[in-house]
């Protein structure tokens, strides 16, 4: 594997952004109330997604500023076609280490083969409760069953580390915080609780935070919880885990103790603007450029400019509230 290069991606905070989210596309094939108001909202049409060849030249530029890490998401990745021959060809981009994607696990028991084949080892998997009626409540669909074979199947296979995110919301999993965690005991997963973040428009804004020293508070049940040395490209989570577990648990707290001083990101959304913050709308677009026949330097200006304007941090950290229009969906998380 090639070398990569040294970031260029240094923002005014000093900050070292080596890591690119990118969202293929705003499709979903959940309806989660934390992610999505009751009505339907206005999707992108088919010419407004960048083409994987368009997704596939920014993060080679990406990568010659020093993007080492990139992660696929979504709306739901695995709902795009061709999204399998895109991972293959994104896992041989020379200079990134580390390729990951994360998915509702809808589709995945049946495509592990082909996750593997494209390249892919590293799974986040987005699992709120443990119990298939609930399940059905919050993402509007009968499928727990066959998210939770995906897992346990990726598991046999070998795929490490498998991340699941929940998302945690007070009166509706909160009696569920504990079986979550407890799952690191029995298998090397690694259990995150996620802060609810008011983005866009959803059936959660409003509701009563569940913020993560109350759920650190309610895991004390199962013991000390250790905390796990951070990595180069450890994203947000503060990671621990309980003596004797076999995985790890990480909180998301990115509300009640955000993460901005540390965050190294910058999201690409799938119609090709480039974002600094999930929690601002400042954003610079790169499909126009792109599909007027720019030079790579002149998407290399785009990452440069928008590393340069990265806010210091979210304006949720400030108390305010988030004024982001954009859909999380269409950001990717
Ligand atoms: N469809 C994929 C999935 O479900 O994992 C990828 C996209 S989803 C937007 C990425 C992550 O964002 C998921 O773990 C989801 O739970 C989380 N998420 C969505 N809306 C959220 C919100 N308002 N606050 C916190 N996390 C949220």
């Amino acid at each position: 594997m090639a070398e990569s290069a040294p970031t260029r991606l240094i923002d005014p905070c000093n900050r070292h952004l080596n890591y690119l989210r990118v969202s293929i596309t705003d499709r979903c094939n959940l309806r989660c109330m934390y992610c999505l108001p009751q009505e339907s909202l206005p999707r992108l049409s088919h010419d407004d997604i960048l083409r994987y060849e368009e997704v596939l030249r920014i993060v080679r530029v990406a990568v010659g500023l020093g993007i080492t890490k990139v992660r696929v998401t979504g709306g739901e990745p695995l709902v795009r076609n061709g999204v399998y021959e895109f991972l293959l060809q994104l896992s041989v981009v020379p200079g990134l280490i580390d390729i990951s994607l994360t998915t509702n696990g809808v589709l995945l028991k049946d495509n592990l083969h082909r996750l593997q084949a494209a390249g892919i080892a590293r799974l986040n998997i987005s699992i709120d409760t443990l119990q298939p009626e609930r399940y059905r409540a919050i993402t509007g669909t009968d499928v727990f069953d066959r998210v939770w074979d995906g897992i346990r199947a990726a598991e046999a296979l070998g795929f490490h580390p498998i991340k699941l995110n929940a998302v945690a919301l007070k009166g509706v999993n909160d009696d569920e915080l504990v079986d979550l965690a407890r799952l690191s005991f029995e298998h090397p997963y690694h259990v995150r609780f996620i802060e609810f973040m008011p983005i866009g428009k959803s059936r959660w804004a409003g509701r009563p935070p569940l913020l993560v020293p109350e759920i650190q508070e309610r895991l004390r049940v199962l013991g000390e919880l250790t905390p796990v040395p951070r990595s180069e490209h450890d994203g947000p989570a503060q990671r621990f885990r309980f003596k004797g577990a076999r995985g790890e648990i990480g909180f998301i707290p990115a509300i009640s103790r955000h993460f901005c001083d540390r965050c190294n990101r910058l999201r690409l959304t799938a119609s090709g603007q480039l974002r600094p913050c999930l929690l601002s709308d400042l954003q610079e677009d790169l499909r126009g450029p792109l599909r007027r026949g720019c030079e790579d330097a002149e998407l290399a200006e785009i990452f440069l400019r928008t590393t340069r304007h990265k806010p210091s941090e979210h304006s949720l950290a400030g108390g305010e509230p988030a004024h982001t229009c954009c859909q999380m969906r269409s950001i990717g998380g």
